[in-house]
């Protein structure tokens, strides 16, 4: 079946127990047990719940996998994965890697004894540069954030696989409609689903996929230990939003593309950021190994007083933290998704002052241009 038939039909679409075709809110924290020697499929919310295995089986289906855990945040998704890991282990880590997973992994995991080298992941030789003894794990985003760099994941994979390593992909931008990393070779996947999955800017939630057996014992091990959970409120939003996943970004991709395309011919607007222009350099990596180019880019703009102006003046756009909502979204990197990021390290990494990106939503793509166009004058 194709991508947009299972994202209607599959475990997730009938209620079981009565026929409902929305999986009702098992707003419950336990389940009543009949024997004392064997208790049922469910006995405590936190191991399991079945709105929320609704949504897991859905996005490990969508995936490709066999297993996904859904957590309270895309952060507690990132963070309790790298649970998997222990003291003394290492990581090569993308640079440009989602500012709090930065913030995570160098002010509390590095208290922990997990140790990390930042490489410029669009090169394979700098990924293999940086493996060493006690390396455990390679962690990627691609497209990155926010610049969009692209790493070869099934080269990495590859890679990782011939010295023993896992490979971690952040599909955030892509999602299972765009991008496919476990079938590129890669050992797991992780989400911020509070985005595109979602996609209505009203849940924070996120997710850790795979379809190797023993680290899915591992990770649901982790799920129910540390237990950062989502709870089953927010995962029924989350099916009720999943459920239009390619309509919306189908649409969302397309005006992305105008936008883009739009922005690269202005003389005020420096560099565009975005896979789906034939001279970003991992243009021809992306295309093998996803199906679009996505519904986020980024820009640098003359001057930071012309980037106020905007930021502070677009009408459309909502200027705000976060992407992948139905409603545009412009944000400020230096400020907001890589605030966590000292300033010398921003700038070692590109991200400047002038930088914005730009999560296209379902407004016309016409109303967004002019909206922009009042600012960026042609
Ligand atoms: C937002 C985001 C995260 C963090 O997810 P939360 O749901 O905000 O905790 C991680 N990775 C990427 C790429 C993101 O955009």
């Amino acid at each position: 079946m194709k991508f947009e038939t299972r994202l209607i039909h599959g475990s997730h679409s009938i209620d079981p127990a009565t026929g409902a075709l929305s999986i009702p809110v098992y707003q419950t924290s336990t389940f009543a047990q009949k024997s004392v020697d064997h208790f049922g499929k469910y006995d405590y919310a936190r191991s399991g719940n079945p709105t929320r295995e609704a949504l897991e089986e859905a996005i490990a289906a969508l995936e490709n996998g066999t297993h996904a855990f859904a957590f309270g945040s895309g952060m507690a998704a990132i963070s309790s994965t790298l649970l998997l890991f222990q003291p003394g282990d290492h990581l090569v880590v993308c640079e440009d890697v989602y500012g709090g997973a930065f913030r995570v992994l160098t002010k509390l995991f590095s208290r922990w004894g997990l140790t990390v080298t930042f490489v410029d992941a669009t090169s394979l030789d700098a990924i293999a540069g940086a493996i060493r003894p006690e390396t455990k794990g390679i962690y990627l985003e691609s497209p990155s954030n926010p610049l969009l760099k692209i790493t070869d994941l099934a080269g990495a994979a590859e890679l990782a696989r011939s010295k023993g390593l896992i490979t971690l992909v952040d599909n955030t931008f892509m999602t299972p409609y765009l991008q496919r990393p476990l079938d590129l070779g890669c050992d797991i996947v992780i989400h911020s689903g509070t985005k595109f999955l979602n996609g209505h800017s009203d849940v924070v939630c996120g997710f850790s996929v795979t379809k190797d057996r023993e680290l899915a014992k591992r990770i649901g091990f982790i799920q129910n230990g540390f237990g950062a959970i989502l709870g089953p409120q927010d995962c029924w939003l989350t099916l009720r939003g999943l459920k239009t996943l390619k309509v919306r970004l189908e649409e969302s991709q397309s005006s992305a593309i105008r936008i883009a395309n739009w922005l690269a011919a202005q003389p005020q607007v420096k560099k565009v950021h975005y896979p789906g222009l034939a001279e970003h350099p991992g243009f021809a990596v992306h295309n093998r190994q996803s199906s679009g180019p996505g519904a986020v880019l980024s820009f640098e703009l003359e001057s930071f007083e012309l980037t106020k102006r905007l930021l502070e003046g677009v009408e459309l756009a909502a200027f705000a933290v976060s992407l992948g909502g139905v409603e545009s979204i412009l944000s400020y990197p230096a400020k907001m998704s890589h605030a966590a990021m000292p300033p010398e390290e921003r700038a070692a990494r590109g991200i400047s002052d002038t930088l914005v990106r730009f999560s296209v939503g379902l407004e016309a793509p016409e109303d967004l241009i002019s909206d922009l166009g009042r600012f960026i004058a042609a």
